[in-house]
């Protein structure tokens, strides 16, 4: 899926790192008690703190600080017991204050790790260079008013963490897949809820160009990219780009530049010569934020398995292979389901149900895990009567779509449509006798060497026996039958 840059850049290698900021799951505000809630009434979310009112003091939310913490320690980080808030000032219409407090040269998480998975299935490592709190700012909106401008601040001072990654990154589809993970990691924390249509997980991209072996060149920054997709396509295009400029004799000026996802393009915003000049100093309504490394410690002790170690375990415990493992912990939801029904089971066969009929019932009907027409416990029943040899594999699959339309169990639907698995040899052996009788001409093709047909019999016999004969005694008897 996605964007590839592969035979397009020539001798040139693509350089690439992400600043993601991710909105924090908290009741309430980084520095005030107003509701964090997504959506609501225009500027029902606001506090006289977060509308910037004269005197108001911003205090700390606890429960931001230990969301970052986890991350942090999601990330493989560096937790820093001491940080400090500084003041990043500039002048906009949803920034009440003036200035939004940020953390700059002490941020509270520093470098760490980030495992992708590269197409080919071999894993790259993606340093993260910090993680950051900081508050988010308003909203402006320019449609709602023919002469005016109107502004929302129920965002405004949300809690963002901004995690910086080094410039590890080397394509498109790395970048897809660092971004994919940074959100899977948060949602299993449950430190963000990785919805970036709904602008709670965004990213800037830098991309530059270089020939192998040289040493960075400049780079441009893109703003503001919400999609996975749009990331992967930002990184190809502004890469040919510069590719371009470079090819024809020019220079990448350092610039900020904007994605636009309807023209496949990035412009320029603004070059560096008028980038902000943010006059950054410590935050002096605030104390440097102090931790106790037994805070950190208990937050540790309590962190949810993450996916890499999950999908680890998984092949370990259920036998199952490395790429099934990584389908099943793609989110915790999935990854719950498959071992509770995989408990007590074969979960080389749990695994191949889910991903398979099961994961494509979900599409066909547009449902997911939780509201799905068939249960773990349905599930579970269907590969049961598999396994104790009430039904066949291929009966199963016609068993398990009338669950899907109907709900029911499996052992009610194979009892009440007769659907038992034939064990009984003698009818099976009767079967076969009559195949064999009706198919002379066949017969005497396979016994001067055409072994293809032996298939053809067997499948002739199951079809008389309506699907339901045990495939192994067929097999043996048809092979019996033949001589
Ligand atoms: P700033 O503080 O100006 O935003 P940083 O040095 O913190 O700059 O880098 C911001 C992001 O840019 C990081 O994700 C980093 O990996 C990335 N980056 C830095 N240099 C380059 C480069 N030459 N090419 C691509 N990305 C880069
Ligand atoms: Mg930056």
């Amino acid at each position: 899926m996605g964007y590839s840059l592969e035979g397009r850049t020539g001798t040139w290698e693509v350089v690439c790192g992400l600043e993601v900021h991710a909105q924090v799951i908290s009741q309430s505000k980084l520095f005030s008690g107003a509701s964090a809630t997504y959506g609501g009434a225009p500027n029902a979310h606001v506090s006289f703190v977060d509308a910037g009112f004269p005197g108001m003091l911003p205090v700390i939310n606890q429960e931001c600080v230990a969301q970052a913490v986890r991350t942090g320690l999601g990330l493989k980080a560096q937790i820093n017991l001491f940080s400090r808030f500084d003041r990043k000032n500039y002048f906009y219409a949803d920034l009440p204050n003036g200035y939004q407090i940020s953390q700059f040269e002490h941020p509270i998480v520093g470098t760490g790790i980030v495992e992708i998975e590269l197409q080919d299935g071999t894993i790259k490592h993606i340093g993260i260079t910090r993680l950051h709190l900081e508050q988010d700012a308003g909203k402006s909106m320019h449609d709602q008013h023919p002469a005016k401008s109107v502004i929302d601040l129920n965002r405004a001072g949300v809690a963002l963490m901004e995690i910086v990654s080094e410039p590890d990154i080397r394509s498109p589809e790395e970048a897809g897949a660092y971004l994919r993970k940074i959100r899977q990691i948060v949602r299993y924390l449950g430190t963000c809820d990785g919805n970036m249509e709904e602008g709670s997980m965004r990213a800037d991209v830098n991309v530059s160009v270089r020939k192998a072996g040289e040493e960075f060149r400049t780079r441009c920054e893109i703003k503001n990219v919400n999609s996975v997709r749009f990331v992967m396509h930002a990184v190809e295009t502004e890469a040919l780009r510069q590719i371009e400029v470079y090819e024809s004799g020019g220079e990448v000026k350092q610039e900020t530049r904007l994605y636009d996802p309807s023209k496949g393009e990035t412009r320029s915003m603004r070059s560096k010569e008028d980038a902000h000049d943010y006059r950054y100093f410590p935050e002096p309504d605030l104390l440097p934020l102090i931790l106790e490394q037994e805070f950190v410690d208990a937050l540790a002790a309590k962190l949810p398995e993450l996916p890499d170690e999950k999908r680890r375990r998984f092949c370990d415990q259920y036998g199952i292979p490395f790429y099934d493992a990584g389908v099943l912990v793609a989110d915790q939801t999935t990854a719950d389901f498959y071992e509770t029904v995989a408990k007590g089971r074969d979960g080389r066969l749990v695994a191949n149900w889910i991903s398979g009929d099961f994961f494509a019932a979900l599409n066909r009907t547009g449902t997911n895990i939780e509201t799905s027409p068939v249960s773990g416990e349905a599930l579970g029943q269907l590969l049961d009567l598999i396994t104790d040899k009430t039904i066949n594999g291929r009966i199963a699959k016609d068993v398990f779509e009338e669950m899907v339309e109907t709900g029911a169990m499996p052992a009610a639907i194979v009892e009440a449509k007769g659907l038992r698995q034939v064990t009984d040899t003698g009818a099976i052996d009767d079967a076969v006798t009559k195949v064999l009788a009706e198919n002379a001409d066949k017969v005497a093709e396979y016994k001067s060497g055409k072994d293809k047909l032996f298939g053809f019999f067997v499948g002739q016999v199951m079809k008389g026996m309506q699907g339901k004969g045990n495939p192994a005694l067929v097999n043996e008897a048809v092979k019996k039958q033949l001589g």
